[in-house]
């Protein structure tokens, strides 16, 4: 693998991705829903490693020879594997798939787990692009998001991110509770002018099981209204479309040509091969597409692959309804909409015209030309009613 070849541009294409999840944190924050579990001993890195790379033997049996076109190690915390631990993964996906040089492989890195020589070791090891899991850039509120960095934490991997990696991301979560629209202004302008081509900005979400989802119950957390939230989408997207890098995901922004290439598989709904615990993956095989989902405890995960090849609990063939409908929640997430033809040829049938007439009526859909469809702004503020109204 060349790891300083200039990086292939998206062709349009739904694209094969590899997902590789590494399931560990130093710390388990209050909101999070992830697969990610705080171990305190040291995790035997070499033997997920293994684990790994005898998972992906599984899944290219599933998938067949196929032509990578992006790789995303995500997690849990990514950022605190060695890079000898990266490198041998990325030479692992090369063995099982052709990895064309200047593909696009993304690692997210937490500013806490950061260091210089770590990120360098990455970088020689293929990772061109990294997504930083920032979320503030106030103290006070990466305080209350559990968060074990500080702000200059989080601009300095900003910094050394930029200097090391040819595209960088980072995240940031809004509508906090008490945040004010003109708060907000101020560190969106700030991570505006931090940003090298992209940026993801999520509004905070209450999942259950979560520490938070208890203290909301109970009144101690208190979201902004659905109005307040909205007010502070539209600020979110009038300021990242001034600023050159507009939505092209719900809550995703880029330079155009710099959008997440892995993330525009499953938007486009591609297929992609989920390893590690408690990854999804969707393979189409003999013409039939597959679920895959991994057991979620990481220990558990290694005996399973230790002792049968693979830690799969799931490898469903999803009916044609089935994919239909995923494309269509993936697919209106995206400012490019879907593609008629392909869902028309997924589904077998097409959109209900009545269903179509009203939501375009009514300022929530909209046609591009005669063969994609999208969601207007408005349209993406009530996302899962449009979708729910338009699947089977
Ligand atoms: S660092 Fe990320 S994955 Fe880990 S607990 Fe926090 S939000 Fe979840």
């Amino acid at each position: 693998m060349d790891v300083q070849a200039p990086l292939l541009p998206d062709t349009g294409e739904p694209g094969f991705g590899v997902y590789i999840h590494w399931p560990f944190c130093a710390a388990k924050c209050p909101y999070c829903d992830f697969n990610s579990h705080v171990r305190h001993v040291a995790v035997d890195q070499e033997a997920f490693v293994e684990g790994f790379l005898k998972e992906m033997t599984a899944m290219r049996a599933i998938s067949g020879a196929r032509t990578v076109t992006s790789i995303f190690m995500g997690g849990g915390t990514p950022s605190l594997m060695k890079p000898q631990t990266v490198d041998a993964i990325l030479s692992g996906i090369a063995r099982h798939w052709h990895v064309p040089n200047g593909i696009e492989i993304t690692m997210e890195a937490n500013p806490s787990s950061v260091e210089a020589e770590r990120f360098r070791g990455y970088r020689a090891a293929g990772v061109n692009r990294v997504s930083l899991g920032v979320q503030a850039l106030n103290d006070r509120d990466l305080r209350f998001l559990g968060r074990l960095h500080n702000v200059e934490d989080a601009l300095k991997a900003v910094r050394l991110a930029r200097d090391i990696f040819p595209r960088m991301s980072f995240d940031l979560i809004y509508a906090r509770p008490g945040q004010q629209e003109d708060e907000w202004v101020r560190e969106l302008n700030q991570a505006i002018s931090y940003a090298v081509d992209h940026l993801s900005l999520y509004q905070l979400t209450i999942e259950e099981g979560t520490p938070f989802y208890g203290l909301h119950r109970n009144g101690k957390i208190v979201l902004p209204s659905q109005e307040e939230s909205a007010r502070l989408y539209e600020i979110t997207q009038d300021a990242t479309s001034a600023a050159g890098m507009p939505a092209y995901e719900v809550s995703n922004h880029a330079v155009p040509g710099a959008e997440s290439r892995h993330n525009l598989t499953y938007w486009r709904y591609g297929d992609y091969a989920g390893i590690g615990p408690g990854a999804h993956g969707r393979l189409t095989s003999g013409g039939r597409k597959y679920a895959t989902a991994t057991e979620r405890n990481p220990e558990a995960w290694l005996a399973a692959v230790q002792a049968q090849g693979h830690g799969m609990i799931d490898n469903e063939s999803l009916e044609r309804e089935e994919q239909a409908d995923e494309m269509l929640l993936m697919g209106l997430r995206l400012r490019e909409g879907i593609d008629l033809v392909r869902w028309n040829a997924l589904s077998g049938r097409q959109l209900d015209i009545e269903k179509e007439e009203f939501l375009i009526g009514h300022g929530f859909l909209e046609r591009l030309g005669n063969s994609r469809i999208r969601c207007t702004p408005q349209g993406m503020l009530i996302l899962d009613a449009v979708v729910a109204d338009l699947a089977s």
